[in-house]
């Protein structure tokens, strides 16, 4: 709902009716939860409906309601959207009444429990497919969740199920284990002591107090892994303790960062909380009453984190801040980091943002702290590039194939980091894993849909798809990415000896999956932790000796203005995972454009020379931060009204805002169904571009709706 309603405040309601209070709003034949945003004198009052209720419990914060509100207004989102960013836990639930006539929130329940396979009896029963299945079962212990054996063993739930009914294995609710990084409170562990700061370091913490006492604006940390920005973090958080004050730590994913959550509590003991989307409804209450009562100082999560209700805040800390993640992907489409920087002003707070590759804005606009050196004085490892024209078809090169065997031998392990590759998608069996290779060149073949068929992207080659596997028989031909997939295919025949653990968008959902991934990959022997762009982000993993890209340039495909440094700090952020602890190292990335710039200036880790071009890039072609962007998608079902639609919004913009510059509407993709076409507004401010495409939207909501046509609005898009 993007409208604030008038509602009568009852007399015996009173005083509990203030700002940011919760109540209870009768909508029609519906009591709907309302958050009280404004209260005026009793001007019309009788003709409103009056309130139902109010809700028990603390109100939100006069801070956060603003900052809901000015969200709503610079993200041109739904205030409703924005407000549910700021009510406590149990806001998405539903409104209850108490036995002495008031009203509570009854949090959803949560899925605490999940299918587990156990080995059954009959396990050396069935077809030699079952069996396969069994005796993955049988190496993982005999027990493992449902869904995490069907990603291992590549089989499906209804096979699951069929064996389940032959007694090959037992399928069991369980409820989910506790989490190690959801339980808060815990034992309070031995407290760490913090190092003396190199001067680097102390300057940037003596930069962070400045700022926290309002004395000099947000703050960019530069340094590469291991240089000591977490030290410095450590020390700012407990500046602000110090003089009585709450802090934020923002990660991009908090499963990935485990020890994270280990040295904050290591050095500030049990104060801190975590704000984690697996959280259970109850852990989530407990940690949102321990933040807004202070028993909390410290809050650790991942973007909605920025959001806490710390009270006193004086520092907000985005750590990885070149993360693509903290701009959340659907409505409101917030930016954290911008989000941050708000909240910061209004409280008087300071913002650190942190990176080894720093958006070319944060590095243009915000004060620079360079930590040049890592801490234990290791030298940055030797990247090696690939040319992928020179080698044979296949994903995986002799070099890398070679660096691999060798670890293998060694007994270490190694990081191979697979991006999705453009819009290939190959025929795979789900049964037996075969997949269509081209007859002439040993490569995946793409499969196409208008018209369907195999295509070979390198010699021209075409067949149909079968209808079944020519291999196994079985019905089940797939259309497969071939990102880490095809990739774990071609590794595990090149590289028996290593276990393959893959972690990527699907493996790694789910409560406690990420952190179940890293335990397997850590156990003792070879091998190969297999993923996109997760596996490059910020844990550290011991015994890494081999950290490969096997597309690097992947991103430098896409035409959007972010591609060159997404390609970029890939390398770099790879080079990091590696050779820590003084381990000798090899970093391998394998190119199809070796000679671009991103590639090689990554290569060199020549942070600074890299981006300095990108901003000259970036001012010459007025990109942010040298202007504001949004990006309006129109998609429908009919072309034509999509064509319509999108033209007219984009000539009523050029009317209503001569200042802004409008790109477009050019088409995109068809999805699920849907025509698709984009604006990309374009001004020096925010809201020279954002005030009339408001005006606009809003002139022209009834007839986009009668047309069949939505507008889907970001503000400051990632990509374009
Ligand atoms: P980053 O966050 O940049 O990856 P860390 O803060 O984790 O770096 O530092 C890497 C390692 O170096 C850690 O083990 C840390 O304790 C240590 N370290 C950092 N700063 C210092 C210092 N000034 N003196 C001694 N050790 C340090
Ligand atoms: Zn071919
Ligand atoms: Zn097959």
């Amino acid at each position: 709902m993007d409208r604030i309603l008038d509602y009568a405040v009852p007399d015996d309601l009173g005083d509990g009716v203030a700002p940011g209070a919760l109540v209870v709003c009768p909508l029609g034949p519906r009591r709907v939860l309302g958050v009280v945003v404004d209260r005026a004198p009793p001007t019309h009052a009788g003709r409103l409906v009056p309130l139902a209720g109010v809700v028990a419990g603390p109100p939100i914060p006069a801070e956060l309601l603003d900052l809901a509100r000015w969200m709503a207004r610079y993200y041109l989102a739904p205030v409703a959207a924005c407000l549910r960013m700021v009510l406590p836990p149990g806001g998405g639930g539903s409104l209850r009444r108490t036995g002495d006539g008031g009203w509570d929130l009854v949090a959803p329940p949560a899925p605490r429990e999940r299918l587990v396979a156990r080995l059954g009896d009959g396990a050396r029963a069935g077809s030699p497919r079952r069996r396969a299945v069994a005796d993955e079962l049988g190496r993982r212990g005999g027990a493992l969740p449902a869904a995490e054996l069907c990603r291992v063993a590549a089989t499906t739930m209804a096979t699951l199920r069929a064996m389940g009914e032959e007694g090959a294995l037992e399928l069991v609710r369980e409820s989910a284990p506790p989490d190690a990084l959801t339980s808060a409170g815990g034992v309070a562990p031995a407290r760490d002591a913090a190092p003396v700061l190199t001067p680097e370091q102390s300057a940037a913490t003596a930069a962070i107090a400045a700022a926290m006492a309002g004395d000099g604006g947000p703050l960019l940390l530069h340094g590469v892994t291991g240089s000591g920005k977490t030290e410095v973090y450590l020390d700012a958080i407990e500046g602000a303790r110090r003089s009585g004050r709450g802090s934020i730590v923002l990660v991009p994913e908090i499963a990935l960062t485990p020890q994270l959550l280990g040295r904050l509590r290591a050095r500030l003991g049990t104060r801190v909380a975590i704000w984690h989307s697996a959280l259970t409804p109850a852990e989530r209450a407990a940690e949102h009453r321990r933040v807004r009562e202070g028993e909390a100082d410290v809050v650790l999560g991942a973007r909605s984190a920025v959001f806490a209700p710390v009270p006193r805040l004086g520092l907000i800390i985005v750590d990885e801040e070149h993360d693509p993640s903290y701009k959340q992907d659907g409505s409101p489409r917030y930016d954290a980091r911008q989000v941050a920087a708000r909240r910061a002003r209004d409280a008087g707070a300071a913002v650190v943002y942190g990176s080894a590759t720093p958006r070319p804005e944060a590095w243009h606009a915000l004060t620079r702290h360079s930590l040049p050196r890592r801490a234990d004085g290791s030298a940055l490892p030797t990247v090696e590039i690939v040319d992928m024209r020179l080698q044979g078809a296949g994903p995986v090169s002799r070099p890398l194939a070679r660096a691999l065997h060798e670890a293998a031998a060694r007994g270490e392990k190694a990081i191979v980091l697979a991006s999705r590759r453009g819009f290939s998608l190959m025929a795979l069996c789900r049964g037996c894993g075969w997949i269509a290779r081209c007859p002439d060149c040993d490569v995946a073949l793409v499969q196409h849909e208008r018209p369907r068929r195999l295509a070979c992207h390198h010699c021209g080659h075409e067949e149909p798809v079968p209808g079944v596997c020519p291999s196994c028989h079985a019905a089940e031909i797939a259309r497969q990415g071939t990102g880490s997939q095809g990739v774990e295919a071609s590794l595990r025949r090149l590289v028996p000896a290593m276990r393959i653990v893959r972690m990527d968008g699907s493996s790694a959902s789910g409560r406690g999956a990420v952190a179940r991934l890293l335990e397997e990959f850590a156990r003792p022997g070879p091998a190969i932790l297999l993923g996109t762009q997760m596996v490059a982000k910020g844990h550290d993993l011991p015994d890494v000796t081999v950290a490969a890209a096997v597309d690097a340039d992947a991103p430098l495909q896409f035409a959007g203005f972010r591609s060159e440094e997404r390609a970029f700090s890939l390398i770099v952020q790879l080079a990091g995972r590696a050779g820590r602890r003084g381990e000798p190292a090899r970093v391998i990335v394998q190119a199809y454009e070796p000679q671009a710039r991103a590639v090689q200036l990554g290569a060199r880790h020549a942070v600074e020379e890299f981006l300095a071009g990108e901003v000259d890039r970036r001012r010459a072609h007025l990109l942010p931060p040298f202007s504001h962007l949004t990006r309006v998608v129109v998609d429908g079902e009919s072309p034509e009204a999509v064509a319509a639609a999108s033209a007219a919004l984009a000539s009523a913009v050029r009317d209503a805002a001569p200042a802004v510059a409008v790109l477009g509407p050019a088409p995109l993709h068809r999805l699920r169904g849907r025509t698709r076409r984009a604006l990309l507004l374009q001004a020096p401010r925010a809201s020279e571009m954002t005030g009339p495409l408001r005006d606009v939207l809003s002139e022209h909501d009834a007839a986009l709706r009668r047309a069949g046509v939505r507008a889907v609005v970001d503000v400051d898009p990632q990509e374009t």
